[in-house]
């Protein structure tokens, strides 16, 4: 299917071109065609997917149509969890709308209101914002949805995580009940089925790559190792020349800081991207990861939602996530649009019943690697713990296996003569592999 299939304006076909898309992602090859008809819409997509466009591009036509009035009431909204992705959406219909001669604002808390609230008074004729400061804008009665026509729900699993359902359902209650209705999500909790329930009418249901699939795309792998060499073996990792830009996940903000530091230190160019971090701050950092000359940007699972930045070489993970979804949505932070892409997770003893739920959700067992320095590294004496005060759940299911080298080497290796790299590190062999997958590792793909 072309762009050209689909009922877009000729403005929005170029615009399409113009941002250098040839053909539509397969959620916006599904999702377009209902939306343009007017149908309430729930996507299972994840971000990387081009869902941003599956909604803008609908919206932008269906704006852009209508008569414009004369003072920009409101006509669609769109929700988002982070400010990052807030502004991410802002720019999209900013790009694919240009032309068109449809505005939007974005507004998101962490910023001085005064200009946001400037912004309302002139009006927009999309507005994309997050819960939170939307809420505090409608209590002093200066946002207007009388005209309201469509609104989007983004990320809508995430908002649950993120604890701001209610505030979800309070935006939702001031809006005109005929309106469209769009939701977006990578997952389907049962809470978010029920909103989809209560606030949608006869819903058209879309779903792309589910988690599964999306994941074999990713050449994966896994290190064992304590929690006091974690960041040992991030160095050694690091010192790959084809890890050209990494996204690091530290569990949190604190852990993230820390890490930081210990690569700026040893001159490796990094930054950290968390909520305690200024707004300015966190755009100057994903701004240099973007240019290149951050190397490795730092973030927590929050943090990182929503940043769009191609050619993310690698996704490391020094601590495994609590919830399963959120070692999907990391990993899913490479391998954008189409690309392949390389995740690194590291997994101390007491992280393995959150590898085992992992597993389970992935429905795969992610390769080991077998051979690195640390290795069978004894826990040092003082642990410089990597995860932060909230800690591990704890038990261990004794897995120890042996699998693949994350360095060069190129080519099949077995098991345990597997080499390592940096040169010159040593390396000890494991203990008895119990995994019986036989995949072979080459570094850079899969
Ligand atoms: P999203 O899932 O909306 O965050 O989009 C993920 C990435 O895919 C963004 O960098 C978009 O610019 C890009 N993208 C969206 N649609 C297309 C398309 N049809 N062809 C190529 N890239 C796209």
């Amino acid at each position: 299917m072309q762009f050209s299939d689909l009922a877009l304006s000729a403005v929005i076909q170029r615009a399409v071109a113009a941002a250098g898309y040839t053909t539509p992602t397969p959620i916006q090859e599904q999702a377009i065609p209902h939306v343009l008809g007017g149908r309430d819409l729930v996507a299972l997509a994840q971000t990387g997917t081009g869902k941003t466009a599956a909604f803008a591009l609908p919206i932008l036509e269906r704006l852009h149509t209508q008569a414009r009035p004369q003072k920009r009431p409101i006509r669609a909204l769109v929700l988002s969890p982070t400010r990052e992705l807030a502004a991410q959406i802002a720019e999209g219909f900013g790009a694919y709308g240009a032309g068109t001669g449809v505005t939007q604002a974005v507004i998101f808390g962490g910023v001085g209101e005064e200009p946001q609230r400037q912004l309302l008074r002139r009006g927009m004729d999309v507005l994309v914002a997050t819960p939170g400061r939307l809420l505090a804008f409608m209590a002093e009665r200066i946002v207007d949805f009388r005209e309201l026509q469509v609104f989007v729900l983004d990320e809508a699993d995430r908002m649950l995580d993120m604890g701001f359902i209610h505030d979800v359902k309070r935006v939702i209650a001031a809006l005109p009940t005929k309106r469209q209705t769009l939701l977006f999500s990578a997952t389907m909790p049962d809470d978010i089925e029920d909103l989809a329930r209560r606030f949608m009418s006869s819903p058209v249901r879309v779903a792309v790559t589910p988690p599964a699939t999306t994941v074999e795309k990713i050449a994966q792998s896994l290190f064992f190792v304590e929690h006091g060499h974690k960041r040992g073996l991030l160095l050694h990792l690091l010192g790959d020349p084809s890890v050209r830009r990494a996204l690091l996940f530290t569990r949190t903000k604190h852990g993230a800081n820390r890490v930081a530091d210990v690569l700026e230190r040893a001159g490796i160019a990094a930054a950290a991207i968390h909520g305690n971090k200024s707004q300015g701050a966190r755009e100057r950092a994903l701004e240099g990861f973007r240019r290149g000359s951050v190397r490795v940007l730092v973030a927590t699972d929050i943090a990182a939602r929503g940043i769009d930045v191609d050619d993310v070489t690698h996704v490391i993970q020094l601590d495994l996530p609590e919830v399963p979804d959120q070692y999907v949505h990391r990993i899913g932070r490479t391998a954008r649009a189409g690309a392949e892409g390389i995740a690194w997770a590291m997994c101390a003893p007491d992280e393995r019943p959150l590898l085992k739920d992992i597993e389970r959700t992935i429905r795969m067992r992610i390769d080991v690697v077998s051979e690195h320095p640390f290795v069978n590294a004894p826990a040092p004496a003082r642990e410089p713990d990597t995860r932060g005060p909230r800690g591990a759940r704890h038990g261990g299911r004794g897995r120890t296996a042996a699998r693949h080298s994350p360095h060069k080497g190129g080519g099949a290796r077995n098991e345990s003569t597997r080499g390592t790299s940096p040169p010159g590190r040593a390396t000890q062999p494991t203990a008895a592999p119990a995994r019986t997958q036989t995949r072979t590792f080459r570094p850079g793909r899969r």
